[in-house]
């Protein structure tokens, strides 16, 4: 298969495109390497007998579409994304500049290069809004009214991909994921809590809690994340599918599960709540199941030891 990754230098793209020429596929990256990097492209670059083709551009250029027409991929993963919640917030405009009218370019050239499906990572976490407790574990049939603007472009682009199957019989998967952890997980953003308490509980620093700690997620680890992402290559055509667990994990129980992991016995620092952060999560993976045959495999205990693991390799003391 010849395949194209938008975003294939992120955390999860270049897992993904790991993956892909590991079962010897052709792949392209596409990235402007805003928050990616060429370092989780260096084994994939190391290894010359692989197909792999990196596209420094950025998605908002309308000359991605004719890039992708000039490549003509069979599938488009496409990963690339503003990924911070509190930035689309803060400034939308230029959220839906890349999250919306950057896929647009995307789903443009696909189309333009008769590509045969597109994958799309969406946000499980942020397109429900904040589902009711009694709706938790959330299925994908719960109403879309999502609270932050980029949640918001997440939704919208599905409605793209639909349209665009009506109008150019453009097959599509939508993956609703949950909180994505693994090695190379930038510990800087907001959205690695796993990354974050990894870097601090190896420096022997104190880590940060909002709140009670009691607010939970839905932690699914990278690998099965990509598992999803390639079955959805051939199959779940037409759907929005999440991707996750189905099970609610705390910051104090993922705190405590870490603690252990890394052998460090520090006791939490408390911090004010976050206004607007979402209490519980959790996704039902049963559409996964049945349409991908996809579960999830990796527990947290094993998944956290791989992230503690990966850091320290890459912070040897
Ligand atoms: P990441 O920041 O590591 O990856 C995003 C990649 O997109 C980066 O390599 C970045 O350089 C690239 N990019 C950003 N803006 C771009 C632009 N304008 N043009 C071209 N490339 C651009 O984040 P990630 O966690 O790997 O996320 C990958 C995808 O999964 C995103 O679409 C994100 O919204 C989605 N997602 C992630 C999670 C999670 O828990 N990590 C959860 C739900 C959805």
């Amino acid at each position: 298969m010849k395949a194209l990754v938008t975003g294939g230098a992120g955390f999860i793209g270049s897992t993904l495109v790991d993956r892909l020429l590991a079962e010897g596929h052709a792949v392209d990256v596409v990235d402007n390497l805003s928050s990616g990097s060429l370092t989780n492209l260096a084994d994939a670059r190391g290894d010359r007998s692989n197909d792999l083709t990196i596209h420094q551009i950025d998605i908002r250029d309308t000359t991605v579409a004719e890039l992708i027409e000039r490549r003509r991929p069979e599938v488009v993963f496409h990963l690339a994304a503003q990924i911070d919640v509190r930035v689309s917030v803060a400034n939308p405009v230029l959220d839906a500049e890349i999250n919306v009218l950057g896929s647009i370019n995307v789903l443009e050239g696909a189309r333009r290069a008769g590509t045969r499906k597109v994958v799309f990572a969406s946000s499980g976490g942020t397109i429900y809004g904040e589902p009711d407790p009694a709706d938790l574990p959330v299925k994908e049939s719960h109403p879309q009214r999502p609270i932050s603007p980029y949640g918001v472009a997440k939704k919208v682009v599905a409605d793209y991909l639909h349209a665009y199957r009506e109008l150019y019989q453009l097959e599509y998967t939508a993956l609703a994921l949950a909180n994505v952890y693994g090695p190379r997980q930038d510990p800087h953003g907001e959205a690695g809590v796993v990354a974050i308490f990894a870097g601090r509980l190896l420096a022997n620093e104190s880590c940060t809690v909002f709140g009670e700690g009691d607010q939970t997620r839905d932690y699914v680890y990278v690998d099965d994340v990509v598992d999803a992402f390639v079955r959805a290559a051939d199959r779940g055509t037409g759907l929005v599918i999440n991707i996750g667990t189905g099970r609610e994990t705390s910051v104090n129980q993922l705190y405590a599960t870490m603690a252990r992991a890394s052998g460090v016995d520090l006791p939490t620092v408390q911090a004010p709540p976050r206004p607007g952060e979402l209490a519980r999560c959790a996704l039902d993976n049963g559409r996964a199941e049945l349409h991908l045959d996809w579960r999830p495999w990796t527990d947290l205990p094993t998944g956290a030891a791989a992230v503690l693991e990966h850091f320290r390799a890459e912070n040897p003391v």
